[in-house]
């Protein structure tokens, strides 16, 4: 097989439950090099080590798996690229820290904190922007050897050219400018002898010969610093896109006050993995026709990486919610019952659970109206004979009342009912109900609101639910007479 070309990686830091937006990110790389038959490769930014957080590697892991973004190459799947965890490959970074160096590229610096802080504070004062001053690039050699072998804490620093400017042409964005004298010397090597992001980012990007770095906007800055990097160890550097900022509703940058943003979170509401990566992909995107529902062939078929529009990708809670409906309804019921499984709390006990068919039944009356699996209990348990009498014991009896109803004209429609189902003598089942009582009702002068109101929110106790004749059919004659019976008031 030829080496694939196109090689990505998706590059968290374990430093938190993985957020939706970083599962966003995700999901393009994936798409990308599933659309040019290359290889997704997962690397685990954790060089930052006062930042770990126990349990977040896990949770990296159980969300790509989740999302259905298993990588090709990753600390799990292994591949001939690794170690896959930064933290592994400290020696490849300090060697190439030290290089730099020697090449003038890079410079030791042993200022204290106290005089960094001055030095912001200062240049704060001044309102410029805080930036390393360069005081240690201009050491001379042998002090510098001098304070090492002294042991002196220090630090490695990039040693970027004072003036003039960088051009980037960003898969995404175009040609952004970059002014070298915007930017600070920023720290590769820390005195603990682990790197920083930028240079364990760039020479693992290189030797794990990464193609195409697509990542979020908020690494846009990182670019003139990370093709410096490149070109002073000769490298060609791969080729990036930024995608948009996340934005709320609101168009403010996605946060927590929007709602949820842990990408677990929509695992445990019951969304469904294919419904999110639709929805994901749709941020920041659009295909070319309106529809919006997209299989995984299609999405690969129409999506073009320089096609994403890098000004704000919103994520719209509500049309989420729908696409997941959407998804949900596409199910076959058979499919419905195993994924809504985990979400349905089936009463301990309850005699309904032991017939199959029966729960089959139930589940489809609601198939159409779940937005979210975890929504199922409050959608269709009341059909529990449990949990309804558990229900009835608070119920607001103002609910049987119909718009422009009486309570004495629903207590007398209930009264109705149950006579009339008591004696109704054809077979308990869907369409000679429905056949002769609405028959019945029109005979008896009624409107059909007047009389199936009533009937349906005492056999459920929801003001929503699905149809009264289907519930009629499912509950039974005599657990529909009871319920019907135990909120009717006996009549004059
Ligand atoms: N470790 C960075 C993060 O947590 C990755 C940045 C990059 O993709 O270069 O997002």
């Amino acid at each position: 097989m030829p080496k694939p070309t196109v090689r990505v990686r998706f590059a968290p830091s374990p430093t938190g439950d993985p957020h939706i937006g970083s599962i966003w990110v995700a999901v393009f790389n994936r798409m990308f090099a599933k659309q040019h038959g290359g290889v997704f490769v997962l690397r685990l930014e954790d060089t930052d080590q006062n930042r770990l957080v126990p349990d977040a590697v896990q949770n990296i892991y159980d969300a790509l798996a989740w999302y259905g973004l298993t990588p090709d190459e990753g600390p799990e799947q292994g591949g001939s690229f690794g170690p896959y965890v930064q933290s592994q490959r400290r020696e490849l970074h300090q060697r190439h820290a030290r290089q730099l160096v020697e090449q003038g590229s890079a410079y030791y610096c042993f200022c204290s904190v106290a005089r960094l802080d001055q030095l912001r504070a200062a240049q704060l004062a001044a309102k410029h922007a805080p930036r390393y001053d360069k005081h240690c690039a201009k050491l001379s050699f042998d002090e510098v050897q001098r304070r090492l072998a002294a042991h002196e804490p220090t630090v490695i620093r990039m040693n970027l050219p004072a003036a003039g400017a960088v051009e980037h042409d960003d898969v995404i964005r175009g040609r952004v400018t970059f002014q070298y004298d915007q930017l600070d010397d920023s720290v590769l090597l820390k005195s603990d002898g682990f790197p920083t992001y930028h240079l364990a980012a760039v020479v693992d990007d290189h030797w794990m010969e990464i193609s195409h770095v697509i990542r979020a906007e908020e690494w846009l800055p990182s670019v003139p610093k990370h093709l410096f990097l490149h070109r002073a160890f000769g490298w060609q550097p791969p080729q990036y896109a930024h995608l948009p900022q996340l934005l709320g509703a609101d168009r403010k940058k996605l946060s927590k006050r929007h709602g949820a943003t842990s990408a677990l979170w929509f695992r445990d509401q019951g969304y469904l993995p294919e419904a999110m990566r639709n929805f994901l992909v749709l941020m920041g995107w659009h295909p070319k026709g309106d529809d919006e529902v997209l299989s995984e062939a299609e999405i690969l078929k129409q999506f073009r990486l320089g096609g994403v529009n890098p000004s704000g990708a919103i994520f719209d809670q509500t049309k989420l919610d729908w696409l997941n409906g959407v998804y949900i309804r596409q199910l076959p019921l058979e499919k419905l019952l195993e994924r809504v499984g985990p979400f349905w709390h089936i009463p301990e006990g309850a005699d309904e659970a032991q017939d199959q068919t029966w729960l089959r039944q139930a589940l489809s009356l609601v198939h159409d109206r779940i937005k979210r699996l975890s929504e199922i209990d409050d959608l269709i348990n009341f059909v529990f004979t449990a949990v309804w009498d558990r229900e009835a014991a608070t119920f607001d009896r103002s609910l049987l009342v119909p718009k422009q109803g009486t309570v004495e004209g629903a207590r007398a429609a209930l009264n109705w009912s149950v006579d009339w189902l008591a004696v109704f003598s054809q077979p308990w089942e869907l369409k000679a109900l429905k056949t002769a009582m609405l028959e019945a009702i029109a005979a008896a002068g009624k409107k059909n609101v007047e009389v199936l109101w009533p009937l349906r929110v005492a056999l459920t106790l929801r003001r929503a639910s699905p149809d009264v004749f289907d519930l009629l059919a499912l509950l039974g004659k005599s657990e529909s007479l009871r319920r019907v019976t135990s909120l009717a008031v006996p009549g004059p």
